[in-house]
């Protein structure tokens, strides 16, 4: 058995938790980092599961904690990408009504977008066609986000981790079973051995509300799991949008919407997705793969209750989300967007990630914004959803700004 310490214990070595490492040692504030991380290998969850898309900072109402990351990361993450010659796709994004009743939406969004300090245009059905020939919008008005690009998230993880690595950060991966002494600041680990710290940070992504609670943070919040599938169109399939396609957004339900999304790779794949479907497990990615019964009826009764009183955009979210799952109710949302799509064009693709929502049990309602609490010696970062890969330098600095009193760094 054995003793370590170090300045900064960072649990999750996703995006989040990586970033934060990356911006301790770019800001020189502390060099003795540790990551710890459950999985064999990094990447296991949405940093390594998700569409890849860095957001350019449309949707986000201004003056929130995304809004004030959402560009900033953007832009850092894609220069980070470049000067590493990483695949990626500046493909921008089109966003179009589904609907006629949807268009003033547009300016909503561009609104936000504008004081976010992204670039957007309005463009007309003709320019629409121009890069989508077969994509249809229901007012004849779209909005051209430019700097939209696609990643390949893993790839991206894989080299942070591997610089961080040669910059001394060290990676503790495999360690699930682990107990902690808050008091005395030290983990104990499955295999007996202690690690002590200075300051611990909780970036544990879909698990992050309960590694909270073993730290007495957060009680009255819990992450309520949806999982997100993806299908794709076929090589073959005549129609291939060379850029992402997304329909305007209800911006009072917490997702996006189907949308079409190519890939970063030398031919582009395009996939369609992510539904969000209540999930029967954090991790639950495929079949009864780590299905939680007693979390999932509990969820399922809370949305149940949230649907009735119809509090937050639930109702519309399960009218116009929750069965998207189901083959023939995509394929209907994808023809809001290209009319000609088939389902003889659609395969469903191997990519699934579970998109966790933050629930806070003392307003009944979902969390819309990124939350980071404080505890003892210790910072926990709660809702690290959607865009928070794209804005994970940004946030990262944020995180630490927000942390650095406490901290207690050498
Ligand atoms: C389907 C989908 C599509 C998305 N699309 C986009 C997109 O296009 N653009 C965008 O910006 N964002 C997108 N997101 C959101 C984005 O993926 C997340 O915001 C981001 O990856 C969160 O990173 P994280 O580090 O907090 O979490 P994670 O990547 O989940 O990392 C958390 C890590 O903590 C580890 N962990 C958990 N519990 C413990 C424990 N007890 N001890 C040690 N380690 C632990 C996990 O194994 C994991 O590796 C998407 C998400 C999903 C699911």
């Amino acid at each position: 058995m054995s003793n370590q310490s170090c300045g900064v214990l960072i649990v999750g070595g996703g995006m989040v938790g990586l970033s934060l490492a990356h911006q301790l040692l770019e800001r020189g504030l502390a060099s003795a980092i540790t990551v710890l991380e459950k999985e064999p290998e990094l990447g296991r969850h949405s940093s390594g599961r998700n569409s890849g898309v860095l957001h350019a900072g449309l949707y986000y109402k201004p003056g929130s904690v995304k809004a004030k990351v959402c560009v900033n990361g953007a832009n850092r993450l894609r220069a980070w990408v470049q000067e590493r010659g990483l695949p990626l796709n500046a493909c921008g994004k089109l966003i179009v009504p589904p609907r006629p009743e949807l268009d003033s939406q547009l300016d909503v969004l561009a609104e936000r977008g504008r004081a976010n300090g992204a670039q957007v245009e309005f463009w007309d059905e003709q320019q629409l066609r121009e890069l989508i020939p077969e994509a249809r919008s229901a007012s004849g008005r779209a909005l051209w986000s430019p700097n939209t690009a696609v990643v390949k998230p893993i790839t991206v993880v894989r080299r942070l981790q591997q610089e961080l690595g040669e910059r001394g950060v060290v990676f503790l991966a495999g360690q699930a079973g682990w107990t902690t002494d808050p008091q005395r600041r030290q983990l104990l680990l499955a295999d007996g051995d202690t690690i002590t710290y200075g300051h611990l940070i909780n970036c544990a992504g879909l698990q992050a509300d309960r590694v909270a609670h073993r730290f007495e943070v957060g009680r009255h919040y819990s992450l309520l799991p949806f999982k997100g599938l993806y299908w794709q169109l076929k090589p073959d399939c005549p129609i291939q949008p060379r850029t992402n396609l997304y329909p305007v957004p209800d911006l009072d339900v917490p997702f996006l919407g189907v949308h079409f999304t190519p890939s970063a790779d030398a031919i582009p794949v395009v996939s369609i997705g992510p539904t969000a479907t209540p999930a029967w497990g954090r991790e639950n990615y495929r079949g009864l793969d780590a299905v939680e019964p007693a979390m999932a009826a509990a969820n399922l009764a809370l949305l149940a209750r949230q649907y009735l009183a119809n509090r937050g955009g639930f109702r519309r979210y399960v009218h116009e989300q929750a069965f998207l799952a189901l083959p023939p109710l995509l394929l209907r949302a994808a023809q809001q967007l290209i009319p000609g799509v088939r389902a003889e064009h659609l395969q469903l693709s191997e990519k699934v990630g579970i998109r966790s929502q933050l629930f806070n049990h003392t307003t009944q309602r979902l969390e819309d914004d990124f939350l980071c609490l404080p505890g003892q010696h210790s910072t926990h970062v709660l809702n690290a959803i959607s865009p928070a890969f794209t804005a994970s330098f940004a946030l990262a600095d944020l995180i630490l700004d927000q942390a650095l009193p406490t901290m207690n760094l050498p």
